[in-house]
């Protein structure tokens, strides 16, 4: 029964996540095992953009191999630099 109440204009999934952008979000965690950073940048893979998200760290690490997949990247390091500046700039005000 549940199965009728898709709307039929839905597709099962989207068709190409990549496609759609992408912003970080403090609940998206890097996908290389064990990592529990917080993603800022996504990496799309294959015909079906399948996307995975790297903490800056990993990404750096991984980004040679990522680019020979030839995946499409959406690098949002900036708004990491952006929140560590934050950071020092609170942390240096008494
Ligand atoms: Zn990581």
């Amino acid at each position: 029964m549940g199965l009728l109440s898709k709307k039929p204009d839905q597709p099962e999934e989207p068709a190409s996540p990549g496609l759609v952008a992408w912003q970080p979000n403090p609940r998206d965690r890097c996908d290389k095992r064990w990592c529990v950073a917080q993603a800022y940048v996504r990496t799309l893979h294959g015909p079906r953009h399948l996307p995975l998200l790297w903490c800056a760290h990993h990404f750096v690490e991984l980004e040679t191999d990522l680019f020979m997949g030839g995946s499409r990247v959406d690098d949002h390091r900036d708004k990491l630099r952006a929140a560590e500046a934050a950071f020092a700039n609170k942390k240096e005000k008494p």
